[in-house]
């Protein structure tokens, strides 16, 4: 089964809106697992305390590396199936990550789930970051104050992604991102809105027509919307069509 271990200073903040809809129907019919452990439990002084001030001085505090150590040893130990090794990858939520993308959801998504680590002050002591392989992964070129926020996005993204947890699977093989370009536009009843009419080819019930359709707008948007996307897109299709 799919695991996600969450490590946080703030354990009750889950599984917030992971238990809700999709993703919370998946958890209670036991698609997936998840476990938090509250890292403060790990402090071994009379005060709990997690976090110190930062070598060299600086604002801010960080989340010390003989803490977060035994709290991750622990979480790994303690959720390793079988007494087998866990060999999920160990996630570090940070702004200095390598962003996410759609295409790592979709692999962790094939693995056994995550261990995911979250930060709060100004980050975690870097030599628990080296001494137990944390990967970083970042949900974007923004500060959050906590990592709890990144590990709920990713493991929402992961989730709906497993077998029997959305309704229709077709429509992940459709989305945005699923063959480098964005979606194309979605309409509903009534027929008109506001002097709006539905684009009329998709009443047309023309299928060929309506993929035609779709495709363009993707492509029209992609190119609109994220040049870097749509660069992408041109160079995998100039060399796939050069090879076939
Ligand atoms: N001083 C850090 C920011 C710390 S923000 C810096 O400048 O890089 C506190 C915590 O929030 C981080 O340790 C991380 O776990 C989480 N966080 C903030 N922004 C994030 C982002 N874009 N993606 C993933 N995690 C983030």
């Amino acid at each position: 089964m799919w695991r996600a271990s969450v490590l946080t200073l703030f354990p009750e903040m889950f599984p917030g809106p992971l238990g809700v809809s999709l993703a919370g129907k998946a958890l209670a019919s036991g698609a997936w697992a998840l476990d938090v452990t509250d890292i403060r439990d790990f402090a071994t002084d009379k005060h709990r305390s997690v976090d110190d001030t930062p070598a060299g001085g600086g604002p801010g505090m960080v989340m010390k590396a003989d803490v977060l150590g035994r709290a991750i040893d622990a979480t790994a130990q303690d959720t390793a199936q079988d007494m087998a090794q866990d060999t999920r990858p160990r996630l570090l939520m940070s702004p200095r990550g390598v962003p996410l993308t759609q295409a790592r959801v979709e692999a962790l998504t094939a693995g056994p789930g995550a261990v995911l680590v979250c930060g709060r002050f100004e980050g975690v002591d870097e030599r628990v970051i080296v001494a137990r392989g944390l990967e970083e992964v970042s949900i974007g070129d923004y500060v959050l104050s906590g990592g709890e926020i990144a590990a709920m996005a990713l493991i929402d993204a992961c989730v709906r992604l497993l077998p029997g947890v959305m309704g229709a699977q077709a429509s992940s093989a459709e989305e945005s991102f699923a063959d480098g370009l964005l979606e194309y536009p979605h309409y509903t009843r009534p027929q008109l809105w506001e002097g709006r009419p539905i684009p009329e080819v998709l009443t047309s019930g023309d299928h060929g027509k309506i993929a035609a359709w779709r495709r363009a707008e993707a492509e029209r948007l992609t190119g609109e919307r994220r040049p870097d996307l749509w660069a992408a897109f041109l160079r995998r299709f100039r060399s796939g069509s050069r090879m076939g």
